[in-house]
């Protein structure tokens, strides 16, 4: 048993302020916003990062973090997954952050 942040938070071993849940995903706020609206979508089952996520969760979390983006952020947002070192991940769980609420720049530092 590995032990991971976001496996903990999708058990609701750790609680967060859920903001969409589904049988397959997790959506909460990130706790080190970097915009007005910073979510960060999660699958419930552990995957290290998204070369290890089967094609079809990639794709339900994708859509799900584009329909809370399309209904909560209607000038637009961001959908980022940072992936290993150079990515800049730091949770070694799947997850996408759905960022809106300014205008992004690019490129992204
Ligand atoms: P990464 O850097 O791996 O792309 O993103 C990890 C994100 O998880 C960061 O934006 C960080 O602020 C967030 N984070 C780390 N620990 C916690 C936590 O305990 N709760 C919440 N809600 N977010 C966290
Ligand atoms: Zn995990």
């Amino acid at each position: 048993m590995i032990d991971c942040l976001f496996c903990k938070i999708a058990t609701h071993a750790i609680p967060v302020k859920a903001v969409y849940e589904d049988d397959l995903t997790l959506v909460f706020p990130d706790i080190n916003p970097q915009a007005p609206m910073h979510l960060l979508v999660i699958p419930k089952q552990h995957f290290a990062d998204a070369t290890q996520a089967p094609a079809e969760l990639l794709g339900h979390v994708l859509k799900v973090a584009a329909n809370l983006g399309e209904r909560e952020l209607a000038k637009g947002f961001r959908i980022v997954a940072n992936t290993g070192q150079d990515g800049g991940q730091t949770v070694h769980h799947l997850h996408l952050h759905l960022l809106g609420g300014r205008r992004m720049t690019w490129p992204p530092g």
